[in-house]
């Protein structure tokens, strides 16, 4: 079982709707901000909540608010709560040709068109059945308004017997082996795209545009991510094609207190470029597809010859590697894959 969170988007609203949303949101972050003012009274219900109540709110939104400022025990001021449902307060319901969500709002029961992918259709077909529904947050972002609606999936049936290892670097961002068979994917777009963002914010930090830099910022990171949902879909792609039944990767640390192990770490850091987003995109896109994903230790993987085991630094020039002892070469990101999908320094605990 897995537990997932489909952003699925609201069809274009109405500026009534539009308004109603706000409206909510407004609301529900209030009543949050006033529970926080209040020394978040203990024992609140939906009944009992109403003297921290601007203005009227349904009530299963109103306990939500209630569980969600006791789960927010360090938040001393919400900026924006979102309206939260669950699964017995929001319906999912095909009309024809598309889905719609009802949900309560202080205006009674709203019914909504759902702008859903056709993954996202293939889940919403399966709830109820092996999909179960979870909560669901209405939120608005960049003027669109979406659902975060959480369900558990079951764990697909295996896909294949065969093991691929995704190897992590700047030069690649991403390189894939299986049994030899590789699968590459270049870094210099990524570092070319990434420079000329920087350029621009460097160009607009002496203008002190500084709204201007932070939208920069946000169209920079919504392009990596996009990135990041693009490579993880083509690996996992490339593995299904390949009756890949395990995807191995190695284990990377946390952001901050991440200690520099040898210089090919360095380009590497969590900074450069989000590895660590990178890999969950490719774990969870891998289960869904009923492969299994194991971590191992980032150990040797670059300085290790797949074919007599001889480990040593000068083994790896650069882009090549070349083996000192047996003369094996190949490209060494491939062979980093390749040893990878071998867990040749071992599997990791669960990252
Ligand atoms: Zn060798």
């Amino acid at each position: 079982m897995e537990t997932i969170t489909l952003r699925i988007r609201l069809h274009k609203p109405t500026r009534t709707k539009d308004r109603l949303y706000r409206e909510l949101t407004e609301r529900t972050t209030a009543l949050a901000n006033n529970l926080v003012a209040a020394g978040r009274p203990k024992g609140l219900t939906s009944r009992t909540a109403g003297q921290y109540m601007p203005a009227p709110l349904p009530s299963a939104v109103v306990n939500q608010v209630i569980r969600d400022v006791a789960a927010h025990k360090r938040v001393e001021r919400f900026r924006v709560l979102p309206p939260c449902f669950n699964n017995q307060t929001l319906r999912i319901q095909r009309a024809g040709d598309f889905w719609t969500a009802s949900f309560p709002t202080h205006n009674g029961r709203v019914r909504v068109p759902l702008a859903t992918t056709e993954r996202q259709d293939r889940i919403l077909e399966q709830v109820g059945k092996t999909v179960k529904q979870g909560a669901a947050k209405l939120y608005c972002k960049r003027g669109r308004w979406y659902l975060a609606l959480s369900v558990t999936v079951p764990a697909a049936p295996c896909a294949g017997e065969r093991v691929a290892g995704v190897d992590m670097g700047l030069r690649y961002l991403a390189v894939v082996n299986c049994e030899g068979e590789t699968l590459f994917f270049k870094g210099d777009q990524a570092a070319y795209v990434r420079r000329r963002f920087n350029a621009l914010r460097r160009r607009m930090g002496k203008a002190k545009a500084l709204d201007a830099i932070r939208q920069m910022k946000d169209k920079e990171a919504r392009w990596m991510r996009d990135q990041d949902h693009k490579i993880s879909r083509a690996i996992v792609n490339w593995c299904l094609a390949r009756g890949v039944g395990t995807i191995r990767m190695e284990k990377l640390e946390g952001i901050r207190n991440r200690r520099r192990r040898d210089r090919r770490d360095r380009g590497r850091s969590l900074h450069s470029w989000s590895f660590y987003r990178l890999q969950q995109f490719i774990a969870y896109k891998a289960r869904l597809a009923g492969i299994r994903v194991e971590w191992v230790e980032a150990k040797n993987t670059s300085r290790t010859c797949p074919q007599c085991g001889h480990c040593g630094k000068e083994n790896r020039n650069g882009i090549w590697f070349r083996c000192r002892s047996c003369g094996y070469h190949g490209h060494a990101d491939a062979v980093g894959a390749l040893n990878i999908s071998r867990a040749i320094s071992g599997l990791a605990g669960a990252a």
